[in-house]
């Protein structure tokens, strides 16, 4: 079934959409120009297909004379490749994940272009990264959803249970989509959304009791492709001692507004995944209070910030950067676990998701993207990020969600 055929369907059965809200009362500064949160048919041949990206990372592997290193970490529960490639011999080491949702495209590209500089460069920003940070990149991490071109993948419930013969009864997934959901139909081909998958303590095991679950709580990795980032995670803390930063690139609504104006927000940065473990709010992962560095995660997110607003010099849209809510509790993402766990996290959330914007302004929004990558690394490597001041985070201007106001759980891009 086409998008916009399952979207109408959703629509006539279940008697509202799927994202436009009812407006509410909150008048805008300025009206924005037209803009539609509608799933709808767009077409994404010009991102980068999972075939592509095997082609591609062989590519910057070969002409990076051997600063890049491309290997298999996993395979998705399709069997498609997850990989992962490395690049520089520093001491501190960044990890890039991308396309965890599979309708949020902008983040392999950029991920890619960010190897192909670090493998070629001659430049002394690049020698610099190079001799300073190890650079992982998994560009894509779920290419089951990604070629699906859907937030979620098709791993079901019963393929979950029969590998995880002690969850038999247990109740569904709060995470598992079994209806229509951003205007893909899932009851023919129901699937996780694989960004609750995570769990702070990177050894555990699923248990009954556990489930089904909720968003402000941890998740249980079940899909093979969260226990690849994981594993991943995990060998690089026994390597290095802890993973410095973490970065995951994700996409959120196409109508969102920088506040005050009616320019439309390129993209939004957060620092803030978990309540504070040190606070009754945390007291959940009290035990993480000590590896927990949010102040760290700010500097991160404000070396991106800065990048970008320099950016805005060539091209205003660059400019036009908020920050993602800060209300969230979501100990199951990658970057709330890999936060408690000690590592600077910094979340990417481009404007539109496929089925609003399909490839519409995709240069520009994959430059944007490369822009922060480029920024972070270049302030962690120079020890720069050292010396932001956190509070500057503090005063990036919040995302203007007009009437779209942030809904629960599952609907946090
Ligand atoms: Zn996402």
């Amino acid at each position: 079934m086409r998008r916009w055929q399952a979207w109408a369907l959703a629509t006539a059965v279940l008697g509202c959409a799927v994202t436009p809200a009812a407006a509410t009362s909150s008048p805008a500064p300025a009206a924005p120009p037209p803009c539609s949160e509608e799933p709808r048919e767009n077409s994404v041949t010009e991102f980068t297909s999972h075939d592509e990206m095997l082609v591609e990372l062989d590519r910057i592997e070969r002409i990076s004379d051997g600063r890049v290193s491309v290997r298999e970490v996993g395979r998705s529960h399709r069997g498609r490749e997850i990989m992962s490639a490395r690049v520089g011999t520093g001491p501190k080491v960044v990890l890039i994940t991308a396309e965890i949702h599979g309708n949020e495209k902008t983040g392999p590209d950029a991920a890619m272009d960010v190897l192909e500089f670090l493998g070629t460069s001659e430049s002394a920003k690049a020698r610099q990264i190079r001799s300073e940070l190890t650079v992982v990149a998994m560009p894509k991490i779920n290419p089951d959803a990604g070629e699906l071109d859907r937030r979620g993948n098709d791993l079901t419930w019963e393929q979950v249970q029969q590998e995880f013969p002690q969850l038999r009864g247990a109740p569904e997934p709060w995470n598992y989509y079994t209806g229509s959901r951003q205007g893909d139909d899932y009851s023919q081909r129901p699937g996780f959304d694989i960004n609750r998958d995570y769990h702070p303590d990177l050894d555990y095991r699923p248990q009954r009791a556990d489930f089904p679950g909720a968003s402000d709580r941890p998740g249980w990795y079940l899909s093979p492709e969260t226990r690849t980032v994981r594993d991943v995670y995990r060998a690089l803390r026994a390597e290095f001692g802890t993973v410095d930063t973490y970065v995951d690139l994700h996409h959120q609504g196409a109508c969102y507004t920088v506040p005050g104006t009616d320019r439309f927000v390129t993209l939004s940065l957060s620092g803030k995944f978990v309540a504070d473990p040190s606070t009754p709010q945390g007291a959940a992962f009290a035990e993480f209070a000590d590896t927990y560095r949010p102040e760290y995660s700010k500097q991160l997110n404000v070396a991106a910030y800065n990048a970008l607003q320099s950016a805005a010099n060539r091209n205003p849209d660059f400019g036009n950067i908020t920050l993602y809510p800060q209300d969230v509790n979501l100990p199951g993402t990658g970057l709330g676990s890999f936060q408690l766990n000690g590592s600077g996290a910094v979340l990417f959330e481009v404007r539109g998701q496929t089925q609003t914007l399909g490839e519409q302004h995709r240069e520009m929004l994959t430059r944007a993207v490369y822009i922060g990558l480029d920024g972070i690394l270049s302030s962690v490597a120079s020890g720069q990020v050292n010396h932001l001041d956190p509070a500057r985070y503090d005063q990036i201007p919040p995302t203007q969600r007009g009437d779209q106001v942030l809904r629960t759980a599952t609907d946090i891009e």
